[in-house]
């Protein structure tokens, strides 16, 4: 394999649009630091969730000479980067291309195969991946595995945390077979404090000598479940808040609102316009069931939800739901105890 290139330090003046000037897609680069063994580090695998670069480039530049832990990273989408867009039109979603269950051919999924080949030999020591959301959620972390070193590495950024198996094909999800792995959420992309609090979280991660224990770190942690994915079914013309000529369901204004808030069964999602009956939304568990009539109903033109759930990530763009989702669903899991024991490194 070969050595890595040292990150340019001109990079660091750089904003996330004017990236691509310097660097491709799919970049990887060492930044060397005391202990050896590195921190892996994912920024803009959507292109417009700039508060990953912006919390990171802040981070480095305060540890030019004094980095306690060497580190990687990652830097995903440049092209649609350099448009602020989550991703250019006709490109996949490089976050559902990394190695999982279903074994993509497609060459973003190779090359992120190769990736995840590259930095598993380098035996890191955790993998933090930095998004934000369209919609207004609090900042909080997702993980894929229920172990105590992935929930002492999420407390570490919120006390708000996901547990998620599904979308397939994230990064999270493929390093986590290796090495304690993260999502942070940071909130809208811009806000000031999704970046203080990303860079607190870094200052804090940098300096540790495991995960097995984290000081401050409250014994139990309440950890959500997210367990199915609320799309708008193909072909179904939507719009958000207003009614045009062409929708056929108009998503209720200000939805986001309810994110990480219990919702009551009758809480209305939307309304369908007139002559047009059939239900719009389809809700999936993570094999991929459909599992929209336990979730939703018609109430005359309303779809109301019909049991009690938690939503988070519901997002007001009409771009994000065509190309993501509406919104996930989640229910809490018992409360998780960490082990007495040390965990034993995951080999
Ligand atoms: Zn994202």
């Amino acid at each position: 394999m070969n050595p890595l290139t040292e990150l340019p330090h001109d990079l660091l003046e750089l904003p996330a649009n004017q990236l691509h000037n310097k660097i491709n897609s799919h970049s990887l680069f060492l930044v060397k630091g005391k202990v050896t063994r590195p921190l892996f580090v994912s920024v803009l695998q959507h292109g417009d969730e700039t508060t990953g670069w912006e919390a990171l480039r802040r981070f480095l530049k305060n540890h030019r000479t004094n980095l306690p832990r060497s580190m990687v990273v990652y830097f995903g989408n440049m092209e649609a980067a350099a448009h602020n867009l989550r991703l250019v039109n006709g490109q996949l979603d490089h976050n559902r291309c990394w190695p999982g269950l279903h074994q993509q051919q497609n060459p973003t999924a190779k090359k992120l195969a190769q990736l995840t080949e590259t930095i598993k030999a380098l035996n890191p020591f955790a993998s933090v991946d930095i998004h934000n959301n369209s919609g207004r959620n609090p900042h909080y972390a997702g993980i894929n595995a229920l172990k105590g070193e992935f929930i002492n590495l999420a407390s570490l950024f919120s006390d708000t945390i996901i547990h998620f198996t599904s979308p397939d094909g994230t990064q999270s999800g493929a390093f986590a077979q290796f090495c304690p792995a993260v999502t942070l959420e940071c909130g809208q992309a811009g806000t000031a404090d999704g970046t203080e609090q990303t860079i607190t979280f870094l200052e804090n991660l940098i300096h540790l000598p495991h995960l097995h224990q984290v000081p401050g770190v409250a014994e139990h942690q309440e950890v959500m479940n997210m367990f199915s994915t609320v799309k708008i079914k193909k072909n179904t013309p939507f719009s958000v808040a207003h009614a045009n000529a062409q929708a056929a369901f108009v998503i209720e204004r200000d939805l986001d609102q309810h994110n990480f808030k219990w919702l009551s069964p009758g809480t209305p999602f939307g309304t369908l316009q007139s002559g047009h009956q059939e239900m719009p939304l389809v809700v999936t568990d993570p094999m991929g069931l459909d599992i929209t009539d336990l979730y939703f109903e018609r109430r005359g033109d309303q779809v109301v939800l019909k049991q009690n759930v938690m939503p988070a990530m519901i997002t007001p763009s009409e771009r994000a739901i065509q190309l993501d989702c509406l919104c996930y669903l989640m229910r809490p899991i018992d409360r998780i105890s960490q082990p007495e024991q040390p965990l034993r490194e995951i080999s």
